[in-house]
């Protein structure tokens, strides 16, 4: 029997995303398990060529990134800017993930896509403008490949936490949750990174939780804190940008991290959660 979903009884425990007891659900793609230890995403916002997105994969892959993320369908504010690669850029994903061993995972905007491209990809991300397609949310939820769903920008966890249940709903319970910053009032950083939302999910949810302190910023400078109170707070992995010219790049330089700043990041956040394993 399906379970009636309203927004109330998501909170109250009652969907399948909902968690009952004290196991929480582990996520697998191949090697990288969420859920289990920290996963750490990196890779640049879009890929832009071949030459560049081989270049920063392997200088994540050595700076300790566990999967490889890039955009080929960008959900951009203007219809004139850098719309991604489509197919060419999903083609140079698989020779990226052939070269270093990384699973990659790329933003799917449109229905249409989702079964041809999971042939390219390890795990399809649902961005922020896209939570409640729920269109696209049954048609990831048809799919067998993991989903990261990221928080809208202007959605309650009550309403995030509905649109996992409509992926559940359709068989497919391997969801990942992303904090990814929600808009207010301030606009000195891009979004304001709702971390209380970590520690909420945890009590509310058994899926796993990790955050984007990327587009909750906007601001290269505040990402390694705001990396390592996320770690601090619960995550189970968080997913930063990274360019080799952030000055350069086509979508979002500012908040990309150059791959040296990356692997100082990558050793302190697992530094922190090897620290706070040792606390429990
Ligand atoms: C992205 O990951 O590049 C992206 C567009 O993220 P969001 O949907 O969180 O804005
Ligand atoms: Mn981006």
């Amino acid at each position: 029997m399906n379970p009636v979903n309203t927004n109330a009884n998501i909170i109250n425990n009652i969907g399948l995303v909902s968690r009952t007891d004290s196991t929480r659900s582990v996520v697998a793609s191949g090697d990288v398990r969420f859920g289990e230890g920290l996963v750490v995403i990196a890779g640049p916002c879009s890929v832009e060529s071949e030459e560049q997105t081989l270049r920063i994969a392997r200088a994540v892959k050595a700076g300790g990134a566990h999967m490889l993320r890039g955009g080929v369908f960008k959900p951009r504010t203007s219809p004139y800017a850098f719309q991604g690669l489509g197919l060419k850029g999903l083609k140079i994903l698989k020779k990226a993930r052939e070269e270093t061993g990384l699973p990659v995972v790329s933003e799917v905007l449109d229905t249409r896509d989702v079964s041809w491209m999971s042939e390219y990809v390890d795990v399809l991300q649902v961005g922020a403008r896209n939570m409640q397609n729920f269109s696209l949310l049954k048609e990831v939820g048809k799919s067998r490949k993991p989903v990261l769903l990221k928080r809208g920008m202007y959605s309650t966890l009550s309403e995030w936490l509905n649109c996992a249940e409509y992926i559940l709903k359709e068989g497919n319970l391997q969801v990942i949750l992303c904090e990814r910053g929600i808009r207010t009032f301030e606009n000195y950083t891009r979004n304001t990174l709702d971390l209380s939302a970590v520690p909420a999910l945890r009590e509310l949810t058994h899926l796993p939780v990790i955050v984007d302190p990327a587009h909750g910023t906007g601001r290269v400078g505040l990402i390694p804190a705001m990396s390592l109170a996320a770690v601090a707070a619960g995550a189970d992995g968080i997913i930063v940008e990274v360019h080799d010219n952030p000055a350069a790049a086509l979508s979002d330089g500012d908040q990309s991290l150059t791959p040296a700043q990356f692997s100082e990041l990558a050793r302190k956040v697992t530094a922190l959660r090897a620290f706070m394993e040792g606390l429990q």
